[in-house]
């Protein structure tokens, strides 16, 4: 195991908030090996008493919101009010599941010549998820509550810049009474996560990140033979067409691409826009991105901060200059931000050409691609022409394009008239190079659960 130290680093600041030492070899083999025990006994916990944990588990997190809060706006730059939403979210989620599991893990009984048959959802053992900075106590809570109501037990590697995000979550179920071994935060580097897969104590895997660390979770897990759900990135289509409520689609837009500073994978990121309503639409939602206030995550009024690393700021850096040097227009206004700290200007570019990052990658930050089409059917056919497919928007209020868009639209999800979101109630994830496999709702709870079929003469 390669040992690295890691660093929390402000990216408001660009000050070191905390460093952390690694789990030694032996450290993580003594979490698998209390992870296992504790398989043994939580599968058999009453639903009930698993209910009571997480019910608790989301008061913790209610308890002491602003604590948690605090930690995501210094390791990961978010806006504090977006932080406090998040850890409420995360609470919400505990509460979902503990009120919904019974029915999720209902036997399905499938009548046949049987006197009983049916299927029935048992736990897996020790899941391992590895998860990415950008919400980060929402993406391990909506891996995590389903997954330990389901009787499975949890390991955590999150991304190396929010250890202590990571380590707080770790106090959430400690605090709320989960018994040891049921959620540990193993603090190891992505190199190491591969031996974690195939160690052959971890049943199954799930990752939320890029491409290229999906590729080599789910090589090493299909190598090993596990089941892996792999949640990657995104371009979302945003499309607006002349029937649409054109107040609500500009406030949508502007909400849909620049919260999370930008940086979340069910962004809008690509809009396309009918020419009839182009120039309305676009005067509105320019004017709308230059009023943004940018500046110290830390105070309420801010509506972005700055990006979660330096590296991350530069990558999007050059993703806009090569888009700008193939052609694109940036329609919004110049600005001036702090020399230290991650930040970057949120812009707009219209008219990317093929083949520029701003057409074809994923711009993860604050910068809107924007292109006017003729029709439903142009934008359907941009929007599709994208390697990824999570989620896509349709700004509309006819029958004919909502079924139009519903039906060709290549997404793991299509909202009508509002942003994409992820709800507890509703399965989540994406088709193409967003990734396979669905969280939240019933799907996320049975992402990792043994379907026994059962057939009794
Ligand atoms: P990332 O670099 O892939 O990191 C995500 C996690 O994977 C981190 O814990 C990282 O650990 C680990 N990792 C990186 N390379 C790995 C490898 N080769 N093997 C095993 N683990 C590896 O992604 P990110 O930059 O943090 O997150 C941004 C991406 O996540 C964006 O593309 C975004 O769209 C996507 N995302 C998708 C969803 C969704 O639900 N579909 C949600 C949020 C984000 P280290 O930090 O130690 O490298």
């Amino acid at each position: 195991m390669a040992g690295k130290t890691a660093q929390s680093i402000n990216p408001a600041t660009g000050e070191m908030v905390e460093t952390f030492s690694p789990h030694t070899p032996s450290d993580v083999d003594a979490a698998l090996g209390l992870a296992t025990g504790r398989f043994a006994s939580w599968r058999t916990t009453l639903l009930d008493e698993r209910a009571r944990l997480m019910h608790r588990a989301g008061e913790v997190l209610d308890a002491q919101v602003s604590r948690f809060a605090q930690t995501i706006t210094r390791e990961m730059g978010k806006p504090i009010t977006q932080a406090e939403a998040e850890v409420k979210k995360c609470a919400a989620a505990c509460r979902h599941y503990a009120e919904h599991a019974g029915s999720y893990l209902q036997d399905e009984i499938i009548p046949t010549e049987a006197s009983h048959s049916f299927v029935r959802h048992l736990p897996m053992g020790p899941v391992l998820a590895v998860m990415p900075w950008n919400f980060p106590f929402w993406q391990v809570f909506r891996f995590a509550a389903p997954a330990l109501m389901a009787g499975n037990v949890g390991l955590l590697k999150h991304a190396s810049n929010v250890w202590r995000c990571a380590l707080d979550i770790e106090d959430v179920f400690r605090e709320a009474g989960f018994p040891e071994g049921c959620f540990q935060t193993l603090l190891v580097s992505s190199e190491d996560v591969e031996g974690v897969i195939r160690d052959s104590r971890v049943k199954a895997v799930t990752l939320t990140g890029s491409g290229p660390a999906g590729r080599s979770v789910a090589a090493a897990a299909g190598d090993s033979l596990k089941p892996s759900l792999l949640e990657l990135g995104g371009s979302d289509a945003f499309i607006v067409m002349p029937s649409a409520d054109l107040d609500k689609a500009v406030a949508t837009a502007v909400k849909a691409r620049t919260q999370n500073s930008g940086q979340s994978c069910i962004a809008a990121k690509r809009f396309f826009v009918h020419a009839d309503v182009y120039d309305a639409f676009t005067s509105r939602f320019v004017a709308a991105f230059d009023a943004l206030k940018v500046g110290d995550p830390t105070q309420r009024d801010t509506d972005i901060g700055p990006l979660a690393t330096q590296k991350i700021r530069d990558e999007l850096a050059s993703q806009v200059s090569e888009s700008e040097s193939a052609g694109a227009v940036r329609l919004t206004a110049g600005r001036n931000l702090p020399e230290s700290g991650a930040w970057f200007a949120p812009a707009i570019l219209a008219e990317a050409p093929a083949g520029s990052p701003a057409a074809h990658e994923e711009l993860f930050g604050p910068v809107a691609s924007l292109w006017k089409v003729d029709s439903l059917a142009d934008a359907i056919a941009h929007a599709n022409d994208s390697a990824f497919g999570l989620g896509s928007v349709l700004f509309s209020n006819d029958d004919a394009d909502i079924d139009q868009a519903v039906q060709q639209l290549d997404a793991g999800a299509t909202f009508v008239n509002s942003m994409v979101a992820s709800d507890p109630r509703l399965p989540f994830g994406g088709v193409k190079a967003s990734g396979y496999g669905r969280e939240l709702a019933a799907d996320g709870m049975r992402a990792f659960m043994n379907r026994k079929t059962v057939s009794i003469a």
